[in-house]
């Protein structure tokens, strides 16, 4: 049975369609991407899935649990596009305290902080959030999508308005993610970030889902090496 199941997905303000009713189905261990331009309806999906914007129309599920339960909550790891970080906080006086709102143990926490933050490669981790680069910012809240353990991963744009270098570290990270056992929902704005590590892709424009497929069928369906896929 497929881990994450998408049904008819639908989610209308005041009258406009953000997301028109999308459908998909992400099995164990795959790695899936959401692949569409600026308001194409990714984050509106991806928050959806998460429980954090209830839906106008249409089911999702999480390993058999819906949005908001808590079997479901502890299963999953949600990076937005845009964290808010406590700025105040030290990156570990930040991630012990997600740590322990999902009920870590102090133990396990702290080692799983440690070692997810050594994987990041994340130098200064006392000194202040505010006081961090983006891509550092970034990695922080990578860390705390992971704080938990999820079997799923939902990653919302997690390299946008990265350099390249930090990028490249982010889509390995994932890799690796990938290839200890989690399931991996990953969304960009091209098939450049995502078509490396992606299974399978589900390409979105205008609220819908416009193709769907392996990376190397949608862009033989879309022409070639054309990396902007935003087919209608
Ligand atoms: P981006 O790459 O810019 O993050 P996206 O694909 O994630 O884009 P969404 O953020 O899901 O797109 O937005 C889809 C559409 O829904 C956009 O037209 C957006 O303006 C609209 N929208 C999103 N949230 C709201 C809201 N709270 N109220 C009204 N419209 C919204």
């Amino acid at each position: 049975m497929a881990i994450v199941e998408v049904e008819n997905l639908r989610k209308e303000y005041g009258g406009f369609a953000a997301v028109e009713g999308s459908t998909f189905s992400i099995e164990r261990g795959e790695v899936f991407g959401v692949v569409g331009p600026n308001g194409a309806g990714k984050t509106t999906t991806l928050k959806m899935i998460a429980g954090l914007i209830e839906p106008t129309d249409g089911t999702a599920t999480v390993a058999g649990y819906t949005p908001g339960e808590p079997a479901m909550q502890r299963r999953l790891g949600f990076l937005p596009e845009e964290s808010p970080l406590y700025e105040e906080m030290t990156a570990l006086e930040y991630l012990t305290f997600f740590a322990d709102l999902y009920d870590v143990p102090s133990g396990v926490a702290r080692e799983r902080i440690d070692r997810t933050l050594d994987r990041l490669d994340l130098e200064h981790r006392t000194r202040r959030i505010g006081n961090m680069s983006k891509g550092m910012k970034r990695k922080v809240a990578i860390a705390r999508a992971l704080v938990n353990d999820p079997e799923v991963l939902i990653f919302d744009e997690p390299a946008s308005g990265l350099d390249p270098l930090t990028t490249n570290y982010i889509i390995e990270f994932t890799r690796e993610l990938s290839d200890e056992g989690k399931t991996i929902v990953f969304s960009a704005h091209n098939l450049f970030h995502v078509e490396s590590i992606c299974d399978r892709i589900a390409v979105m424009n205008h609220g819908r889902i416009v193709a769907r497929g392996s990376v190397e069928s949608i862009r033989e369906a879309h022409g070639g090496t054309e990396y902007h896929v935003y087919a209608t």
